[in-house]
């Protein structure tokens, strides 16, 4: 497996270009470069304001980029029409829970997969036969998401009743319906007990080996980010400070510094 940084931009399956982001007079991200292999799990840390969560906005084209360049399979995203986005193959899950609480499990996961779906509001309201046939489709794999994070039984329960670690795992089950070529995941550890962290770690490297999906992971939760990144891109102030194997990242003193909070720039 790949872990250096010298991927080239036509092997990664996403490369980020001396990316800038401003708001107003806030430099939010400032000339960050990074590439992501194929298959590979990638952790992104940093301080707080330090530009992570900026970075995945981006990357989901929420947030507009100031300067340079996003590429995804070797196309640039930010030159693709925003709505064709829902259709490349990112999924994301969100750092507060993006779930509707009076649904059920098993329709929150499939509401994510009606944004995908061919049928329209007039061929559903009909229910016409290609519409029953999606339906049934987008069932089974909803189905097959939740049997993968071990919550079949939960599938007919409203999410209100459930504990926040069953929601976590839900909301990981829904970015996995559309089988993303890349999940990014805002914070999956935060609110966890011991337990579900080890499932998590668990589930991610499931993720990767059985879908071959790639994970960019945003996490404060160091031990998460250590245990289950091959490599780890650490950011402050809206710069890359390192980037590299979790073991050269713990001990990289720019990094050391920035958590430590010694306010050098
Ligand atoms: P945290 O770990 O606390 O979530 P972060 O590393 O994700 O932090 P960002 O949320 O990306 O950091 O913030 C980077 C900088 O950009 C901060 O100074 C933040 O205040 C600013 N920022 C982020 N989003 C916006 C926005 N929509 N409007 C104005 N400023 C913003």
């Amino acid at each position: 497996m790949e872990t250096s940084s010298d991927v080239s931009a036509t092997n990664a399956l996403l490369a980020v270009r001396n990316v800038g982001v401003r708001f107003g007079g806030i430099v939010a991200l400032d000339g960050v470069s990074f590439d992501i292999a194929p298959g590979q799990i990638v952790g992104l840390i940093g301080p707080n304001g330090a530009g992570k969560t900026t970075l995945f906005n981006c990357i989901s084209r929420l947030y507009e980029v100031n300067s340079g360049d996003i590429l995804y399979c070797g196309e640039s995203i930010l030159k693709m029409p925003v709505h064709r986005m829902s259709g490349i193959g990112i999924g994301r899950t969100f750092q507060n829970l993006a779930l509707f609480s009076n649904l059920s499990v098993l329709d929150n996961i499939m509401i994510g997969g009606h944004s995908t779906g061919k049928s329209d509001y007039f061929s559903n309201a009909l229910h016409l036969p290609w519409t029953r046939r999606e339906e049934r489709e987008l069932r089974a794999r909803a189905m097959e998401m939740l049997r993968f994070m071990a919550l079949e039984e939960t599938a007919l329960q409203r999410i209100g009743g459930l504990p926040f670690g069953v929601q976590k795992r839900l909301e990981i089950a829904r970015a996995l319906l559309g089988r993303p070529k890349l999940l990014l995941m805002d914070e999956p550890a935060g609110g966890l007990n011991h337990n579900e962290l080890s499932l998590l770690i668990e589930t991610i490297r499931r993720i990767r080996d059985e879908f071959g999906t790639t994970v960019l992971l945003v996490e404060h939760h160091m031990g998460l980010v250590m245990a289950v990144s091959e490599k780890v891109v650490a950011l402050n102030f809206g710069r890359k400070l390192a980037e590299g194997a979790p073991a050269e990242i713990q001990r990289h003193p720019d990094v050391i510094e920035a958590y430590l909070g010694t306010g050098k720039k």
